[in-house]
């Protein structure tokens, strides 16, 4: 059986694996959400806590695309694409991280981004021009997606950043990997980077020819490979123990991946959602009411989101009912004071090094254990320290965090990117002359 998927605003109408992968975003401005999900067969019960993290995957993958993606292939791209660990560490009884940043940009995006990467090349083995994949970032969006693409066949990546505007070595994840990537400094603002992707896409005709795609964090199949590391979680608690995962979030896509595990059959305490003071999600939890606004800044800046992009997925997976999300989620946000002392207080009294999302993270676990001291908390660590060097130096000294060699090595590689105004006739003049 093929999977066919559904737009949230209107669950009558299917389409298939590729219109929902390659398209990102139905017309109506719901989100895709596959038809048919039950949970994983007795086989797989039977020996899921000696499989691998990419084992596990496979079934995984398997259960959520059913025969839209053939066998061998789902198996490839998965051993491809989740070919780093995701190691547990037990901070102190009972109260557990899970480290999702040993991939190659260091945070947990990687592994959603590697997997779409190759799903979009198989999908487009056979089309006639180069999947262009186009792509505005202010960060670390562009490096993820540019990694996860790089030498992958049949795609080729355009990045565009605003020249000045993004971290030194953020500007090396972008513009040091060459090859199919390119990437466009642009004299202006992140909000003119996007405005010049969407103008790529409205015009229809270069749009077709060369074989657009966003690849932004909506697509479904950036979930799929997160919900892999629940399982791989659950696995490492002794048998019997349910863990409540407490996972600091932003626009929610990493919570409804722990939504779809749990549908497939995980067993799951509960949910607890972090936040800084963008804190619309556990303000909805608490009373009741959806009400999204301007993000503020925050030092977990990856959360900084007014209005979340997954709740929409995660209002249809509880049949729009606010009592049965509430019942599974509890949210608690934090500001920027209490994240900094967090950061310091668990680096002397465990010598574990949170980064400001990951501490985020803890202090709902300790909020959550207040009321609930026989939890078992996994807190999902979703970036490496190191790339938030500044507060971290500010609150443990400088020469605190170790940078990963991958991150490191970037600083010695030359930059090559193309500078271009925030121009959208010249911008459309560069993309014609691409074949
Ligand atoms: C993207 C990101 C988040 C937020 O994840 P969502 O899936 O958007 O909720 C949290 N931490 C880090 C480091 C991130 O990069």
């Amino acid at each position: 059986m093929s999977q066919r998927f559904y737009s949230t605003n209107s669950p009558e109408r299917f389409v298939d694996v590729r219109e929902a992968v390659l398209r990102s975003l139905p017309a109506d401005n719901g989100l895709y959400m596959p038809e048919n999900l039950a949970p994983l067969p007795p086989e797989f019960w039977k020996k899921w806590r000696d499989l691998s993290l990419s084992e596990i995957g496979v079934e995984v993958a398997r259960a959520i695309f059913l025969d839209s993606v053939p066998a061998d292939v789902m198996e490839r791209i998965v051993h491809e694409a989740a070919n780093f660990p995701a190691p547990m560490v037990s901070v102190r009884e009972r109260e557990s991280v899970l480290e999702l940043f040993h991939g190659p940009t260091l945070a947990f995006k990687d592994f959603g981004a590697r997997f779409m990467a190759r799903l979009m090349g198989w999908l487009t083995r056979n089309d006639k021009s180069l999947l262009t994949v186009l792509v505005a970032t202010s960060g670390d969006t562009g490096g993820a997606v540019a990694s996860a693409f790089h030498n992958v066949p049949g795609t080729r990546v355009i990045i565009l950043y605003p020249k000045g505007k993004v971290s030194g070595l953020q500007e090396k994840q972008l513009t040091t990997l060459g090859g199919d990537i390119t990437a466009l400094e642009i004299d202006g603002t992140f909000d003119d980077c996007q405005r010049l992707v969407k103008s790529a896409f409205l015009k229809r005709e270069m749009s077709e020819k060369l074989n657009l795609t966003s690849a932004n964090s909506i697509n479904i199949s950036r979930l799929v490979p997160q919900s892999f590391y629940y399982f791989e979680a659950a696995k490492n608690l002794p048998k019997g123990v349910k863990p409540t995962f407490v996972i600091p979030s932003g626009n929610f896509g990493n919570l409804t991946a722990g939504l779809l595990a749990e549908r497939l059959g995980l067993e799951v305490d509960s949910f607890v959602a972090a936040t800084n003071r963008n804190d619309v999600v556990p303000e909805y939890l608490r009373e009741g009411e959806y009400r999204p606004r301007p993000s503020v800044s925050t030092i977990s800046n990856a959360m900084d989101v007014g209005a979340p992009s997954n709740f929409a997925r995660m209002e249809n997976i509880f049949g729009n009912e606010w009592a049965s999300m509430k019942k599974r989620i509890s949210g608690f946000a934090f500001d920027d004071g209490v994240t900094r002392e967090t950061i310091r207080r668990i680096k002397s009294e465990t010598g574990y090094t949170l980064d400001p999302h990951g501490a985020v993270g803890w202090l709902a676990a300790e909020a959550w254990r207040e009321s609930h001291p026989e939890a078992h908390t996994v807190v999902l660590e979703t970036a490496h320290p190191s790339k938030f060097l500044d507060v971290m130096e500010e609150e443990l000294g400088e020469g605190s965090v170790e940078i990963p060699d991958r991150l490191a090595c970037l600083a010695d590689r030359e930059k090559v990117a193309i500078g271009m105004d925030a121009d959208e006739g010249g911008f459309h003049t560069w993309l014609k002359s691409l074949s």
